[in-house]
């Protein structure tokens, strides 16, 4: 964490007085004498442990606890004893300070925050790659008091605000860990802001010139937005004014996170992007009427200006999130016929969606939905508790939950049940109870009969129709969606996994016994490769699904194996296979048409130009993924020793596999257009191409090798000139092998 040690100058001595007199002045909440003295107690002892201690910027390091603490209390919305314990929250980490000693100063509460802190850092910043472990322990510590997670967060967040000082290596390591795990807990707390924030300054580090770009693009875009919206919203401030409300309108433009993250999701351009903002309503309530009243009304105003797109309606005042979140959105159509987002928001509700969880402290009395949270975290530690979920599954489903956008289904007695939007029959069978579950055979849902994996619409009636002679089958755990019926079928067929694996082991004895033969790993690697397994586990249930004779086992025991490791990494090779020197981790290795002993990962084909990572598998093998490729952000937060960042350099003859989708109107002419641009570039080899023509559209895939990006961009600009051609973008290619 810290850098070097020498002596603060005089400069910088004035420089951390006057962080500190503005963290003072900010923390809006913390204004009495006690409170101030407190702080101020809190500040001398951390200035003093960390004295001389200095972040790898060059920076005096006491700075870092001060922003936290700034970001704490303005950002999030924390008291006195939140940053009293973001100040002190490295000291016993990183000095000779103890949580007895802090506990002496300032009691329990701030004594058992501090160490919950230093608990996630000892197992999280530190040297340590089993996230998912760690991740456990953090979720744990989490029910204990949320604000150890705030302040984590408020850690992780200037960390990122500061991460250009780190070498490139940890740069990844850091944001693919915010990506994988930060940003989704923020969410999951209703933290929207610092979310945004986080996820933002990931894609600044994963893909810089991607970031740049649209960045730039809203940039340049500001005042044409800035027209549109004074325009939309003159009628409706006109309305609003005459009926006396006190608001204000904002036009806030989407993160830049969320505008990639469509045009990779969606396969669209920047330019086919029309919601790059959301107009937001925010009013101060007449204390006198219902607050929902009013959020209706003026929902009302609008729609008697413009026309809603009535299943773009979203009640969250009704039914809040289950994160807290409350407001009213609807899209009507604006000037133009363009849609618009609007977002009706009382005071409180703003708050609560920029802080959170944070804000509900505030107003405690008028929400109920801190037992939504409760709630949420009983169901984690039941799951955590249950000896059958392991660590990276449970990280998995957890971040799968996290994600879910949610529906309000009822029972036939009409009891409400929250389930992730997307959920099945078999989802809200399994929410019942897990024995509702395992003996579901189908359901009628609003009064008529549907199969198990029935998708559910917000407000649909669900009865569970089930029999005891009814059992889980394999094909189940592709019906749900709900962390719960998903671990629940899972375990279910682990266990009888399990007996047929004991069966497998128990033939393996058999077999070795008969051969005269004595287990040695040589002979579980020839099986492993035979029955293409990646564990014990699995290769004794393969053994027990399909028990093989004495003759085969010789068979097999006879032939010479091969790298395990090409199945199990699913690799393509490069032509060259030497090996490479070994990687300096700090600098990024450059990859040329020299360059040896890399292969391309087959999940993700990046060619070069793209931003990739390098993943090391021995010494002097690498696989390249795309720095976006789920496999590497995974393997960027558990076992990040073992990535580099890799840099392309101009690659003139190797040649990559890269793929196109084009669509556009049908006409023998228009395809023959397509082939011919393609055959015509000498730099790009045709792979393969197949279209498909239907109702006068026609739909392609087209493979070609080139020697970077650049050729696929050129490609790209020549085939969208076509005029029958109406969408052309990269794909990524799939190779299921
Ligand atoms: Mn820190």
């Amino acid at each position: 964490m810290s850098g070097n040690i020498s002596e603060f100058s005089a400069e910088e001595k004035q420089l951390i007085q006057d962080h500190f007199q503005d963290l003072l002045a900010s923390a809006r909440l913390s204004q009495s004498p006690e409170d101030q003295a407190l702080i101020t107690k809190a500040f001398n002892l951390a200035n003093g442990a960390h004295d001389k201690m200095r972040r790898k910027s060059g920076e005096p390091y006491i700075l870092h606890p001060i922003a936290v603490a700034k970001i704490a209390t303005t950002e999030i919305g924390l008291g006195t004893n939140s940053i009293v314990s973001a100040l002190l929250h490295d000291v016993v980490e990183d000095t000779d300070f103890t949580v007895d000693d802090i506990r002496m100063q300032f009691g329990e509460k701030v004594a058992n925050i501090v160490d919950g802190l230093t608990k996630i850092a000892g197992v999280f910043d530190g040297q340590s790659d089993l996230q998912a472990e760690n991740f456990k322990k953090i979720i744990m510590t989490m029910s204990n008091d949320l604000r150890v997670i705030f302040i984590k967060l408020a850690d992780r967040l200037h960390n990122m605000r500061t991460l250009d000082s780190m070498p490139p290596n940890k740069q990844l390591k850091i944001s693919s860990e915010t990506l994988y795990i930060y940003a989704p807990l923020a969410h999951r707390l209703g933290l929207y802001s610092i979310k945004t924030e986080l996820e933002d300054l990931c894609l600044k580090y994963h893909h810089p010139i991607e970031y740049r770009r649209i960045a730039e693009f809203i940039k340049t875009s500001e005042s044409k937005r800035f027209t549109y919206i004074n325009k939309f919203s003159l009628p409706i401030t006109a309305r609003l004014n005459a009926e006396k409300y006190t608001y204000e309108i904002t036009g806030r433009p989407k993160s830049i996170y969320s505008i990639w993250h469509k045009m990779e999701t969606k396969k669209v351009s920047l330019d086919e992007i029309y919601d790059l903002f959301a107009i937001r309503i925010i009013f101060d309530p007449d204390p006198n009427l219902p607050e929902k009243a009013q959020c209706w009304a003026i929902y009302s105003i609008i729609t008697d200006i413009y026309a809603p797109r009535p299943d773009r309606l979203r009640d969250w005042i009704s039914k809040p999130k289950s994160n807290g979140y409350e407001a009213l959105h609807t899209t009507v159509m604006g000037p133009g016929g363009q849609w618009v987002e609007v977002q009706i928001r009382s005071r409180r509700m703003n708050e609560i969606a920029e802080r959170g969880y944070a804000a509900h402290w505030k107003y405690k009395e008028n929400t109920t939905s801190e037992n939504e949270l409760d709630k949420w975290i009983f169901e984690i530690r039941k799951q955590l508790e249950d000896p059958k979920t392991d660590a990276f599954d449970f990280l998995d489903e957890f971040k799968l939950n996290l994600f879910a956008s949610e529906i309000t289904v009822f029972t036939p007695k009409g009891e409400s049940i929250t389930l992730p939007s997307k959920s099945t029959v078999l989802d809200f069978a399994f929410e019942i109870h897990s024995e509702v579950g395992f003996h579901a055979y189908g359901a009628k849902v609003n009064h008529k009969l549907v199969a198990l994996n029935q998708e559910l619409n917000a407000g649909d009636q669900i009865e569970i129709l089930t029999s005891e002679k009814q059992l889980p089958d394999a094909d189940w755990v592709n019906y749900v969606s709900t962390a719960k019926a998903r671990n629940a079928i899972k375990n279910y067929f682990k266990d009888q996994r399990r007996n047929v694996a004991t069966d497998g082991k128990v033939h393996l004895e058999w077999l070795l016994e008969q051969c005269h033969m004595q287990i040695s790993s040589n002979i579980i690697r020839k099986l492993s490769n035979h029955y293409q397994s990646k564990n014990k586990d699995e290769l004794y249930y393969k053994l027990g699904l399909n028990k093989i004779s004495t003759d085969e086992f010789r068979k097999i025991m006879e032939t010479r194996s091969q790298s395990k490791w090409m199945k199990f990494w699913s690799i393509s090779r490069s032509k060259n296979n030497n090996p490479t020197e070994k990687f300096d981790k700090s600098k990024p290795l450059i990859v040329d048409d020299g360059t040896q002993g890399y292969q391309i990962a087959t999940c993700c084909n990046p060619i070069p130009g793209d931003d990739v990572i390098g993943y090391r598998l021995t010494d002097n093998e690498l696989v390249i993924h795309s720095t976006s490729c789920p496999n590497a952000i995974r393997l960027n937060s558990s076992d990040s020793s073992n990535v580099v960042k890799v840099e392309w350099r101009s690659h003139k003859l190797m040649a990559f596999l890269g793929r196109l989708r084009i669509k556009g109107v049908y006409s023998p002419d228009a395809i023959n257009e397509v082939t011919k641009v393609i055959t015509n570039k000498l730099d790009v080899n045709l792979r393969s191409i197949n279209i498909d023509c239907h109702d006068g559209i026609f739909e392609g895939k087209i493979d070609v090798y080139v020697h970077n990006n650049d050729f696929l961009t050129e490609l790209i600009n020549k085939l969208s000139k076509i005029k029958e051609v109406s969408h052309v973008t990269r794909d990524i290619l799939e190779n299921k092998n």
